[in-house]
């Protein structure tokens, strides 16, 4: 992965965070704490000062910066989750792994750190789907929002949603949505 891509890549979430803020946290309200759009939109903020502050040369040191900033400033548990996947995605391109294998890590960092696993109303359930599509070349924005869009009929089992129990179901995971966001920006950059 190019450092030029990265930029592209944090550029474009960060203009989808900030302008579907409010959405965000009002998927987060029927089956959490009404904080995920603030959550991402203070962190992405902290994300964009940082790649500026620091100046990364590479694009596994501008992921590390990413990864960094998302697990200071994000409050609740999205943070450190997108940090831990930011910073394994980190590792890979800094190994030169290949695309798909890199955001396997990532997804795996999610997992271990929450402790989950596919199909429990997560972010997980856009990340799994995507990184199956990478690895067979076939990621789409389709395929993206399929992913999003499943979370809804799912039961939640982890994270706040699990509180509600049968009541998450028919809501979509706003940490599924915003995961959407990260891989829209993520075609569009060129990724
Ligand atoms: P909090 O739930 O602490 O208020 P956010 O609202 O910012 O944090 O983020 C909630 C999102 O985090 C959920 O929608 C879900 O996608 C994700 N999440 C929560 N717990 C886990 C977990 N254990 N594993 C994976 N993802 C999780
Ligand atoms: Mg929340
Ligand atoms: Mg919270």
């Amino acid at each position: 992965m190019e450092l030029e891509v990265v930029l592209k890549w944090m550029e474009l979430f960060n203009e989808k965070v900030q302008a579907e803020k409010v959405k965000l946290t009002e998927l987060d309200t029927p089956i959490g704490d009404a904080d995920h759009g603030n959550n991402m939109s203070r962190g992405m903020k902290a994300v964009m000062e940082g790649l500026e502050t620091d100046q990364p040369e590479t694009a596994a040191d501008a992921l590390k910066v990413v990864a960094k900033n998302l697990l200071s400033n994000v409050g609740g548990s999205a943070g450190p989750l997108y940090g831990s996947a930011i910073l394994g995605l980190a590792k890979g391109v800094q190994n030169e792994a290949e695309l798909a294998e890199s955001m396997n890590d990532g997804l795996e960092a999610i997992k271990k750190r929450g402790k989950s696993t596919e199909g429990e109303k997560t972010m997980i359930d856009t990340w799994s789907p995507v990184v199956k599509a990478l690895k067979e070349g076939t990621l789409t924005s389709n395929v993206i929002q399929d992913a999003v869009e499943n979370t809804k009929d799912m039961k939640a089992t982890k994270g706040r949603a699990s509180y509600v129990g049968e009541r998450s179901i028919g809501h979509i995971d706003p940490g599924a949505y915003s995961s959407g966001l990260l891989f829209e920006a993520f075609i569009e950059a060129g990724g």
